[in-house]
């Protein structure tokens, strides 16, 4: 590790935020830039230096990596946002830069669960049942895939509203998920909830809506990950640290 190590950090989960604070705590002496796509407002503070918006695909991302002598890129966005993992993927492969990509664990059902696994949003939105009343843990850009359906109806929540109103029938909730499974599954019940539909995100923080599904006997409609290409990966923290760690050292020799 040296003075001129400069790790890209690709944000927008709660590691992102943890691992922004370990990095320049433990790391000391390297640069650390997080990166955010922006579509959230009300961004979190990280303590390191920080850019927002997109890069330009493969092409402007491979420019920022030049230009601001990146020495390793850590990828810690969101398991769904596919494009982005790609994108640093290939970018990297092409500078032969290091990339270390954080990969929560996924969420596995138990042996009650009542789970049907889907390979995009449009197939589990067109396998919901006439008069289904559904929880819809999914994007502001990927809500229109269900509400064109005007005999299901049911609750959305994200963090912020979608640029179209929703139909009649469809109720909006503007919220981070919460971490109580008897929050969750009052919830459920005041909206009358049939089904869960949600992504395999993994992770802790917003896997009480599972939990609340499994207490309330609901079926869940899982969205499988999207397939990204081959890279170093780390499940949690200590992992990427230790692995950013060693793969400095190894350069820096
Ligand atoms: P995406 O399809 O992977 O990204 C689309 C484009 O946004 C990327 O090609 C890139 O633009 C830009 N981008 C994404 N992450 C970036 C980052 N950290 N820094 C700079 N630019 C970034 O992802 P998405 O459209 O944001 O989301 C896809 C799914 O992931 C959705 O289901 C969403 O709910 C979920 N998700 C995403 C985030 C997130 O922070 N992105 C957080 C939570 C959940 P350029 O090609 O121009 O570089």
């Amino acid at each position: 590790m040296t003075k001129a190590d400069h790790i890209l950090l690709l944000a927008g989960t709660f590691e992102a935020r943890q691992l922004a604070k370990q990095l320049s705590t433990r790391l000391a002496g390297c640069r650390v830039t997080a990166s955010f796509a922006g579509v959230v407002k009300d961004l979190p503070e990280l303590g390191v230096p920080t850019r927002t918006g997109g890069f330009g695909g493969v092409q402007g991302l491979s420019d920022f990596l030049r230009a601001e002598h990146i020495t390793l890129v850590i990828d810690a966005t969101h398991p769904f946002a596919a494009q982005m993992s790609r994108n640093a993927a290939e970018a990297c492969a092409s500078l032969q830069l290091p990339l270390i990509r954080l990969e929560r664990p996924i969420w596995t059902p138990l042996a009650d669960d009542i789970w049907t696994h889907f390979g995009s949003m449009q197939d589990a939105a067109k396998a919901l049942p006439e008069t289904a009343r559904a929880f819809l843990a999914v994007g502001r850009k990927e809500i229109r895939q269900f509400t064109w359906r005007d005999d299901i109806c049911g609750l959305a929540r994200m963090i912020e509203a979608p640029p179209q109103p929703l139909p009649p029938g469809w109720d909006l909730v503007l919220q981070r998920p919460s971490q109580s499974v008897s929050a969750e599954a009052d919830l459920f019940r005041k909206h009358g909830i049939t089904h869960l539909v949600t992504k395999n995100s993994g992770g802790m923080r917003a896997y009480a809506k599972i939990e609340a599904a499994r207490k309330l006997k609901l079926p869940v409609f899982v969205i499988d990950r999207p397939h990204l290409p081959e890279a170093e990966t780390a499940a949690d923290i200590e992992s990427v640290l230790e692995k950013t760690r060693s793969q400095l050292a190894r350069d820096g020799t």
